[in-house]
């Protein structure tokens, strides 16, 4: 499962086989033990585990790369964060960024007015900024204004020309003297998927005409103090180092551009991008990333100081908008295996073939007989075209319905058989290539993928997926995941490896205790993206602290949304609900099709259920 490549210390497997967190030095739980304790309270699966611990490494991390950075170069500034929300508005997670980062000045930034409204109540280091981006209409920009009487360092960023002259006309009625950022379109763009966010033909920012545009107009409004930042951003998930060194250089060297212009620029705010190693390939796969925190920051604040000595510009205080690196570690999405399906398994509970089995059935059973490595491709051949004019014959009624659960066992059996034979070759026929996945089990998983891992449905984003337990035991079944929705999307084919994808997992053959899976990585966008696909709700949460010697406390659990909420949202009200549902049964017992008694009992069920998990429950957890 390739925990030590991925895990980035944060989790590990312990000598008993267990996932373990360990979010710091003498800090250590296992999964399993939180999972058994909430489910011994009564509580349901599936639930994420959260560990605000893992948080505040994550940010003591990064601030301290670019500090020590800062003090090995030399670099006549200080860096400062800020922490995208959009990446997750959690409570738990953005009270942890701020507190971790507090004594950093780590700020945080606003897409739009609900969350410039979230941010504005927080408890922030004076210094710390909240900057605010995104397109802009007055109220946004009004309420980023009264932040600024609030004692706050907020920074309003130009998106796009035209609201500068709103910004304007706003600060002055309310008389309060604005912060203003730029955000520039670099020509240099990021790598992996999300590279359109940067280059010229970008969504957001100005074009080097516009900077100098907002320059001249700030000059001619004797503003030109209020105008602080200058805000870049070629795209989150950055596979590839170089292409954070070129932007920055691009960056740096419109900085010092725009100081020769005449700005009195304060910050450089090279947005986010720094990546997260799903994979543990250390690539620049899109699932990867080539280099580790520590290098960001130490080429960053090397390509900054360069470019601004060369220039002989003041060195700025340095700004990243980190996000997906900050939270996806924090949280690990846990899913009860309830229920295992895959191609027939069981020959032997089949009757054998006889005197009055089909012909085709008995030239299976030969095919499977006769199966070598020199003849393994013919076979196959044979077997394929077997089943075709199998199911061929039953359509015609040639075939009964016991000779076609024989022949599709049977054809089962010789793809198994051939797999095992072939599995250590070098050379594998094209059309044997997708064996594995054809023969592998469906492991259905209590979860929603659209709520919980929606970036796995929509980009194919790869999360890691462990068994929480008996990981020092060989795994032995092929397995995909499949999910509760009704949707055949609901599925996860697609599974880390250190040189490609893998379209199966390795996993245990289910027991007598609950099988648990744990998908790893998940806390950056994945919460605030899902959706409510078959009005599965919000999932459960525990939020997790570890105590020294292998101990842990849940803090706070909130369960998941109920069923009545899922419904309501979509325009319905539950005492209407209810009502229609009182209507029918009263028409049925006229009917005489229920009694008094058998409606309270339907009723009653009925409102449980509206009151309930929207996911599978199960007494035995
Ligand atoms: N800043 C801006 C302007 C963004 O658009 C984004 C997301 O794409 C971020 C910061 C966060 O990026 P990341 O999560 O890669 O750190």
């Amino acid at each position: 499962y390739q925990v030590p490549n991925w895990s980035g210390g944060w989790f590990r497997v312990s000598e008993k086989g267990e996932m373990e967190v360990t979010p710091g030095p003498g800090l250590h739980a296992p999964l399993r033990a939180i999972v058994d304790e909430i489910v011994e309270r009564g509580e349901s699966l599936p639930v994420i585990l959260r560990f605000p611990q893992v948080i505040a490494g994550r940010v003591r991390h990064l601030n301290e790369a670019f500090q020590n950075a800062i003090s090995e170069y030399g670099y006549g500034n200080h860096y400062q964060g800020v922490f995208p929300i959009k990446v997750n508005q959690r409570r738990v997670v953005v009270e942890s960024v701020a507190a971790a980062g507090y004594d950093y000045a780590h700020g945080l930034e606003a897409g739009s007015k609900a969350e410039l409204a979230l941010c504005l109540a927080q408890r922030m280091h004076p210094d710390a900024l909240l900057c605010c981006n995104g397109f802009k209409d007055d109220g946004f920009i009004k309420l980023a204004l009264w932040g600024r009487t609030l004692g706050k360092n907020v920074v309003i960023t130009i998106e796009k020309f035209s609201e500068l002259d709103r910004i304007l006309k706003q600060a002055r009625a309310l008389g309060v003297r604005p912060a203003i950022g730029v955000r520039f379109k670099l020509h240099a763009r990021g790598s992996g998927q999300w590279e359109e966010s940067g280059g010229d033909q970008a969504k957001f920012g100005l074009n080097a005409y516009e900077l100098l545009r907002v320059v001249e107009r700030l000059k001619e409004e004797d503003m030109l103090d209020s105008l602080v930042m200058l805000h870049t951003h070629i795209g989150s998930q950055i596979t590839d180092i170089r292409r954070v060194k070129v932007a920055v250089r691009e960056a740096t060297q419109t900085y010092a551009g725009m100081i020769a212009a005449g700005a009195q620029l304060k910050y450089l705010n090279v947005g986010g991008g720094l990546g997260v190693d799903y994979d543990g390939s250390k690539t620049t796969f899109y699932a990867s990333m080539n280099y580790t925190v520590r290098e960001y920051a130490a080429d960053i604040v090397y390509t900054v100081q360069e470019v601004c000595k060369a220039r002989e510009v003041p060195e700025p205080v340095i700004i990243s908008e980190s996000g997906r690196a900050l939270t996806a570690h924090h949280a690990v999405l846990i899913m009860p295996v309830v229920d295992v399906t895959g191609p027939t398994r069981d020959l032997e509970d089949l009757a054998p073939a006889d005197e009055g089995s089909h012909q085709i059935v008995k030239d299976m059973e030969d095919i499977l007989g006769n199966i070598t490595l020199r003849n393994y491709r013919e076979s196959y051949n044979d077997a394929v075209g077997d089943k075709q004019t199998l199911h061929n014959l039953f359509d015609l009624g040639y075939v009964t319905l016991a000779d076609r659960a024989r022949g599709e066992a049977l054809f089962n059996a010789i793809l198994r058989r051939i797999a095992k034979l072939i599995q250590n070759e070098k050379y594998v026929p094209d059309e044997l290539e997708d064996l594995q996945k054809v023969l592998a089990d469906k492991f259905i998983c209590n979860f929603s993928l659209f709520q919980s891992l929606p970036d796995n449905w929509a980009i194919q984003a790869l999360f890691p997926i462990v068994p929480l337990d008996r990981l020092n035991e060989q795994p032995t079944r092929q397995a995909t995941i499949v999910d509760i929705t009704c949707d055949s999307d609901g599925k996860i084919d697609k599974f880390i490896d250190l040189r490609d994808v893998k379209s199966t997992l390795l996993l245990h053959e289910p027991g007598d205790r609950p099988y648990y899976l744990g998908t790893f990585l998940m806390g950056a966008y994945q919460d605030v993206l899902g959706s409510a696909h078959n009005l599965f709700g919000k999932v459960s949460e525990a939020h997790v602290t570890v105590k020294p010697g292998g101990k842990f406390h849940i803090d706070l659990f909130v369960r998941g949304q109920k069923a009545r909420r899922m419904i309501e949202s979509m325009g319905y009200e539950e005492p209407m609900l209810r009502d229609a549902i009182e209507d029918q049964a009263d028409a049925a017992i006229k009917g005489g099709i229920l009694t008094n008694e058998q409606e309270n009992e339907l009723l009653d069920d009925y409102g449980e259920e509206l009151l309930g998990y929207t996911y599978l429950e199960y007494e035995e957890g």
